[in-house]
């Protein structure tokens, strides 16, 4: 007996990363899963793996900030399995520039793609959900909602993510539907390998600083932030809502 049997999850930016570790920790436990990103080819990867240890998955093509694609991906998913019950909003972007640098177009892109997308795919699903009286809402935040230098943008972001789940978790709570977030410190991914060389480190040095500044003494990984993410769409957290959950070693900067 898997936690989510008989249930459905959608994940958005699950091609790689954060959200290919959340779709395949579902998965393992049971969960039929629409993997969404970019294209359905970016996907395709994680929802094969997925189906080849035994699990049931399909790959999704959609950009999450756009309306129209959210509601074809939402469609598909439920076309395909026959309802959605757990929603991972985990798709997002960095352009990373300090203030004075920072174009409107780096502002927007980041967040339309980390803030708006959230709301859409929300939107999208809470019609399935209210209508079964039955959902869970799972987004990332990050630790640098709390500020961290050059990324304005994110950081505002991630901050709104916060404020949305606490604000959804209020307005869909009596509808059966729990509505948290997750708020990783340095994982190891391309998000993070893609930031070191920005600010001209080799990965593995960026990652060993990181890990020395962390309580834990080592940088997380994708498994981490999946781990927590499952506790969240399960029914035993049942009565956690409108909740950031920050995963990251202890390390609060
Ligand atoms: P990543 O860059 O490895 O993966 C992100 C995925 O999202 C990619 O597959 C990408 O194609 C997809 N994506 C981007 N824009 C999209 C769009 N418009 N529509 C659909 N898919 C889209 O990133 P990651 O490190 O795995 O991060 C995953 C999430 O966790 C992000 O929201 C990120 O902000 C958050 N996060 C990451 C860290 C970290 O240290 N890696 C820390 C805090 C928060």
């Amino acid at each position: 007996m898997g936690r989510f049997d008989g249930r459905v999850a959608i994940v958005t930016g699950a091609a790689q990363g954060i959200g290919a570790a959340i779709a395949r920790r579902l998965a393992d436990e049971g969960a039929q899963v629409g993997v969404i990103d970019l294209t359905a080819e970016r996907a395709q990867g994680t929802a094969d793996e997925i189906v080849k240890a035994g699990g049931a998955a399909i790959a999704v093509g959609a950009d999450v900030s756009k309306t129209a694609d959210v509601q074809a991906a939402v469609a598909a998913v439920a076309g395909e399995f026959g309802h959605v019950d757990i929603l991972v909003n985990n798709a997002g972007i960095t352009r990373d520039n300090l203030l004075f640098k920072m174009t409107d177009e780096d502002w927007d892109t980041v967040v339309t793609v980390n803030l708006r997308s959230a709301f859409l795919m929300s939107r999208e699903c809470q019609k399935h959900f209210v209508a079964q009286k039955y959902g869970k809402i799972v987004s990332l935040s990050s630790r640098s909602a709390r500020g961290n230098r050059g990324q304005a943008n994110y950081a505002a972001s991630k901050a709104g993510i916060m404020g949305l789940t606490s604000t959804l978790a209020i307005e869909l709570g009596p509808f059966g539907v729990n509505v948290n977030a997750v708020a990783p410190g340095y994982i190891a991914t391309a998000m993070t390998d893609a930031t070191a060389k920005r600010v001209g480190f080799a990965p593995e040095d960026f990652q060993k600083a990181s890990a020395e500044a962390t309580p834990v003494r080592r940088v997380g990984t994708p498994e981490d932030i999946a781990a927590v993410v499952a506790f969240l769409a399960a029914d035993e957290s049942s009565f956690v809502s409108g909740q950031t959950i920050h995963v990251n070693g202890g390390a609060d900067r």
